[in-house]
Parts: C-alpha cells; sequence; structure tokens
C-alpha cells in the first residue's frame, strides 16, 4: 500500500526494519536507551556495540521525545530512537505520546537532513497499544511530516502481514 502526498511516497511495507538502506531507521526504544528486546534488540545486534557505546552516552531519553546516532553496522545512515508510551488503558495521555514519538523523530530526522526514513510499529510490541490505534496515529503523523515537507519516503515498516495489513487499512482510510 503507497500514497503519494506532497511529492513523498509513504508506505506500508512488511520487513525486518534492520536491512532497509535508508537516510535512517527509527528504533523503538525504552527511557534508558540501552537496548532491549523486539525491534531495539534487533537493531543493536545488527548495528554491533559502538552503537550501544553512543548511547550510553545520550544518557537516556523521556517517552514522547527522540534521540539521533549514527548507524555503524546497518545499511541505514542513522538511528533515530525514539520511545513511545506503555499501554495503561488509554487515559493516560498515550495518545497523545505516541503522537510525540512520531514528530519528534520527523523532527530530528529533518534537522539532520534525513529524507528517507522508516518507522517500526513503535508500542505495539511489549509496550502494548492497540495495533489499530497505533497505525492510526502513525498515519495521520507520516502525512502531516508529508505535508510539512522535506521528506522523500516514509515507510511504515511491519514485522508481520497481518500488522501491516491494519496500516494498510489506516492508510487507505485517509
Ligand atoms: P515496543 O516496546 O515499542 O512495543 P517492540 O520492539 O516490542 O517495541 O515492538 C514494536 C514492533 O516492532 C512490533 O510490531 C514488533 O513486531 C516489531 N518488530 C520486532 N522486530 C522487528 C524488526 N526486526 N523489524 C521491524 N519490526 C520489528
Amino acid at each position: 500500500m503507497l500514497v503519494e502526498r506532497n511529492g513523498c511516497r509513504v508506505e506500508v511495507i512488511t520487513a525486518d526494519i534492520t536491512t532497509l538502506t535508508l537516510d535512517a531507521i527509527v528504533n523503538a526504544a525504552n527511557e534508558s536507551l540501552l537496548g532491549g528486546g523486539g525491534v531495539d534488540g534487533a537493531i543493536h545486534r545488527k548495528a554491533g556495540p559502538e552503537l550501544l557505546d553512543e548511547c550510553r552516552s545520550i544518557g537516556g531519553c523521556p517517552t514522547g521525545e527522540a534521540r539521533i546516532t549514527f548507524g555503524y553496522k546497518l545499511p541505514a545512515r542513522r538511528v533515530i530512537h525514539t520511545v513511545g508510551p506503555v499501554w495503561r488503558g488509554g487515559q493516560r495521555g498515550e495518545d497523545e505520546a505516541l503522537a510525540s514519538a512520531y514528530r519528534a523523530s520527523f523532527a530530528l530526522a529533518r534537522q539532520n537532513g534525513v529524507s528517507s526514513l522508516a518507522f517500526p510499529a513503535i508500542s505495539t510490541g511489549v509496550y502494548g497499544f492497540p495495533k489499530e490505534r497505533a497505525a492510526r496515529i502513525a498515519v495521520s503523523q507520516a502525512f502531516a511530516a508529508a505535508d510539512e515537507g522535506d521528506f522523500s519516503l516514509i515507510l511504515l515498516c511491519c514485522f508481520s502481514r497481518e500488522d501491516a495489513l491494519l496500516y494498510a487499512q489506516a492508510l487507505e482510510g485517509r
């Protein structure tokens, strides 16, 4: 599923995000930035130990914010680490925190000349955010970023076909 918006391609794909050759990939990190499971673990494994060294020097990242590093052994030049919210039932500002994680990632991308980037399905793994709801937020933030300009390619990179279907439905619904 693919939408062209303001000269920017917004696309849902099914892939291992660590294999993508882009200006940047986004990591669904935790506040420590010291690595974890899921996509975070996969990114650190592929990038090698230098990524952890750089993350350590940053000293953490609050929920809803983002930090940028190099990509080291990854094919992507940079990694934008963002921290999505842990789902606590939906009344604790989770929607806004997830939107903020996307916005902060796009802002950092823009500041660093990143024009092509991929996001994993932030917060929908161990953080438990409902997937359809997360997909709608991801798509609306991707479109807002495309509309503001400076991006050529925004990939919403799902790890399973089922997730990709949900994100594609959100993309189609716009
Ligand atoms: P969070 O803590 O933000 O929920 P997770 O890493 O647990 O982060 O999950 C976020 C999403 O990333 C999930 O949909 C999971 O299936 C997906 N994921 C896990 N590994 C990869 C990978 N290598 N590439 C892309 N997505 C991945």
